[in-house]
Order: structure tokens, then C-alpha cells, then sequence
């Protein structure tokens, strides 16, 4: 599918003169749109609800307008929980799916009533212990093991991850909550991530059904929700297939249809915590070209780095470019497009076939709206960007500042070089 920026050049233009490049733009409009379709195709689900992952994009704008759609908020960290507050998630809004928690936030969590999903077994005491009791509702993060796959394509390796707990431990871990006084209960997994697959939704719905039936009988709980968590991926590459959400639903269903309705368990509501699925593509990072360079290889020099966007020096990771007004140009030069940190990892692309880029050109990369400005971090000094919103009525909202100098040294509170406090 040809991939193409959700903004024009004459807005692009428009908007660089007012805020100077780098930054992460997004889509009010393509986020509107896929929340809706996403709601959509749960409808069937009477308790449905997504909660975002904050960490996919933690700009409470953004997640102001999920808000509008009913959306809650996945936490796994104090300051993601502070952020939820903030745009008015409390209680049962908040999903706190953490791992390696440390007490204070099991306390915070509870403070604001948000629902805890426990990672391991042994967080049932932490858990108690930190905050004093044990929740009414309560959910556990399940790992079944092994390797996930999808009709012989190896689509991940649960067995290798941290993350939930054993299947004997999941058994265990509710009894023993259930002795504990909880009531309501919830199961959640995270089994694969960024798959571009109907497919993995109905097949990760099929494996928590199932233990959730058997666990209803053994344990006789009342589960009350199942989380099917992350996972639906987009499609980086335009050769990609993207995910139909009314078919992920529709699969969903017919499991829930196949396995819990039978069961008596047809009032289970199912939750999701999607990140990338909710803003990947409605988010680019917009970058000038200021420099060329001709030695081994041919270089472009972007005023953009890893620190901006890190997806491709840590996983190698594809994030189309576009060169703006040069779409339909022969893509007739190979580049490599580089950041200026003291990394060589510090590319967006790598023998790229692309236009003809001239210094002074917009370049945006593609699908950067979730593990885009987030995962972004400060090495060499470089400061992270802005954020700005491209509104439905065309008009741009700076939505985050581009940090400064003072913001990179506020930490040090008393360091003085020379007389100058740096402040
Ligand atoms: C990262 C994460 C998500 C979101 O994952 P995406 O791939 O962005 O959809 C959801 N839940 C948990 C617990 C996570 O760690």
C-alpha cells in the first residue's frame, strides 16, 4: 500500500515557520477515526473498554481526546499513573499492568483505585503487604510458555519473556486471592507484539477463554473481565497487509461465541490495552534535511536523531520517508539518512532508494504517533522536540515544547561552575 503523510507540503511548510523542525506531529483526525472503528468492532462486547498504553505516547492531549471515547489508561510506572490522574482517569479507568513493581506505586495504584495486574505470583504478598490488603478485583498477567505461533509462522516467544506468571501459577495465585477476599477477577496476556495478523487477537482470545473457564470451574471465581492487552501491530512497511479491526473483532467474537458463552460465561468483558494500534500511524516525525555527504556511502544529514525517534538504532526497525514534494520523483538515489549523535546506529534508513534530496528538504518519517517521542532520551545532550497537533480544522496546536537547555540541566540542583549556576 502506498504510504502517504497525513499532512500536505503547503501545510508542512506553513507549519515550519512557526515551529522550527525537529517534531513529532499527529492526526486528530486519524485518531478519531480508528478509536471509532476500534469501538466498533467490540461493540458486540456489552463491558468492552480500551485502556491506552500510556507509554505508547504519554501526552495527556492526546490521550484527552481517547478520553472522549470512553478510553481508560494502562499505567506501569508512578508518574504514567500521575498522567492518568491528571486527565481524569481514576478507579476502574485505570488498568496498572506493571511488572518488577516497586511498593509506592502498588500503593499509589491503589490510592487512585485503579485496577492492579499482577505480574507474578510472589506480587500477591508484595502486594498485600505494600498496601494493607487485597483488592476486590484483581487481575493476573498469564504466561502459558513456549513459542506463539500462528499456523507454523513463529510469531513470538512468550517462553522467553519476563512478563506473568506459569499456568499452575495462575491457578494458584487465584485461590489464593480468592482466600485473600477477592472478588472480581481478571486474566491478561501479552503474547506477541506488533503483529500485522487478523489472526492473533482470536488466537491469544482462544487460550485465555479456555483457562478462564477452566479456572471458573476449578477455582470458582467470578471472572469479570479478560484483557487481550496489546499486540496489534501496523504496518511499518508499505509492502505490509494492515490489520482489519472489524475482522480482529469479528474473530474475537466468534471465540467468545465458541468458548465462554457456553461455559455461562457470556457477561465476561473483554478489555484491551492497545498503544501502537491507537497512534502509530496518526503521528510522523518531521526532520530537515541540512547537510550531504559523499565518502564510503551516500549521506543525509537530518536535524533529527535517535533521541527523537529510536525505534530504528534499537531494533533496526523500518520507518518509511517521505521527501516532501518529491513523491513522485524517480526514487533513483540510494542514502543512508542519519542523526548527528557520536552513534553509527544513529540512521532512519540504510541504502534507501529515495528522491533526490537537496539540504532544505522536509522529510517525514512515517508511523512514529506511539514508541516514537516516548522511548525518546537525551545522549550527546541533544534535547527531545515538540509535540504539535494537526486539528481536524487544519489549525496546529503545540502540544509539548521542544525541551531547552535549562530543561536538560534543572537535575542538578546545586553545581556551580565558576560563579554560573546552571539553571
Ligand atoms: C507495551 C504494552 C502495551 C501496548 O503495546 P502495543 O504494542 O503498543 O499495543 C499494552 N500492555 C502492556 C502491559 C504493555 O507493556
Amino acid at each position: 500500500m502506498k504510504k502517504v503523510p497525513f499532512v500536505t507540503k503547503e501545510k508542512l511548510d506553513e507549519i515550519v515557520k512557526e515551529y522550527p523542525t525537529p517534531f513529532h506531529l499527529y492526526d486528530e483526525r486519524g485518531i478519531r477515526q480508528n478509536i471509532k472503528a476500534l469501538k466498533e468492532a467490540f461493540a458486540w462486547n456489552k463491558g468492552y473498554k480500551e485502556y491506552f498504553a500510556v507509554k505508547a505516547t504519554p501526552n495527556p492531549f492526546l490521550i484527552d481526546i481517547l478520553r472522549e471515547y470512553g478510553c481508560g489508561c494502562d499505567c506501569s510506572s508512578y508518574t504514567e499513573l500521575m498522567l492518568s490522574e491528571a486527565v481524569g482517569a481514576c478507579g476502574e479507568d485505570i488498568m496498572f499492568s506493571s511488572n518488577d513493581t516497586p511498593a509506592e506505586e502498588f500503593v499509589f495504584a491503589d490510592k487512585l483505585g485503579a485496577i492492579i495486574n499482577l505480574d507474578d505470583i510472589t506480587h500477591i504478598d508484595f502486594l498485600e503487604k505494600a498496601i494493607g490488603h487485597i483488592p476486590e478485583t484483581i487481575s493476573c498477567r498469564y504466561n502459558p510458555g513456549g513459542l506463539f505461533k500462528i499456523s507454523n509462522d513463529i510469531m513470538d516467544n512468550p517462553g522467553d519473556a519476563k512478563y506473568g506468571m506459569t499456568t499452575d501459577q495462575l491457578f494458584e495465585a487465584f485461590k489464593l486471592l480468592k482466600a485473600k477476599g477477592a472478588k472480581e477477577f481478571g486474566i491478561h496476556a501479552f503474547l506477541a507484539s506488533n503483529t500485522v495478523t487478523n489472526e492473533y487477537y482470536p488466537m491469544l482470545a482462544k487460550v485465555l477463554f479456555e483457562a478462564a473457564v477452566k479456572l471458573q470451574k476449578e477455582t470458582g471465581v467470578h471472572i469479570k473481565f479478560i484483557n487481550l492487552s496489546g499486540g496489534i501491530g501496523i504496518p511499518y512497511n508499505p509492502d505490509q497487509e494492515p490489520n482489519d479491526i472489524r475482522a480482529i473483532g469479528d474473530g474475537v467474537r466468534r471465540v467468545y461465541e465458541e468458548v465462554l458463552v457456553p461455559a455461562g460465561m457470556g457477561d465476561v468483558a473483554i478489555f484491551t490495552e492497545l498503544g501502537r494500534f491507537m497512534m502509530g500511524p496518526f503521528g510522523c516525525l518531521v526532520t530537515k534535511a541540512i547537510h550531504e555527504k559523499h565518502t564510503h556511502k551516500e549521506y543525509i544529514g537530518v536535524d533529527a536523531c535517535a533521541v527523537n525517534l529510536m525505534r530504528p538504532a534499537m531494533y533496526g526497525a523500518y520507518h518509511h520517508i517521505t521527501v516532501m514534494g518529491k513523491e513522485d520523483a524517480p526514487h533513483s538515489y540510494k542514502y543512508d539518512i542519519a542523526g548527528s549523535l557520536c552513534e553509527n546506529n544513529d540512521k532512519f534508513a540504510i541504502d534507501r532508494m529515495l528522491p533526490k534530496i537537496d539540504t532544505g528538504d522536509l522529510l517525514v518519517i512515517h508511523d512514529t504517533g506511539a514508541h516514537g517521542f516516548a522511548m525518546g532520551y537525551n545522549y550527546n545532550g541533544k534535547l527531545k522536540s515538540a509535540e504539535l497537533l494537526l486539528k481536524e480544522d487544519g489549525s496546529v496546536e503545540l502540544i509539548r515544547r521542544a525541551e531547552t537547555p535549562s530543561d536538560y540541566f534543572i537535575t542538578f540542583d546545586c553545581f556551580q561552575i565558576g560563579k554560573k549556576l546552571i539553571k
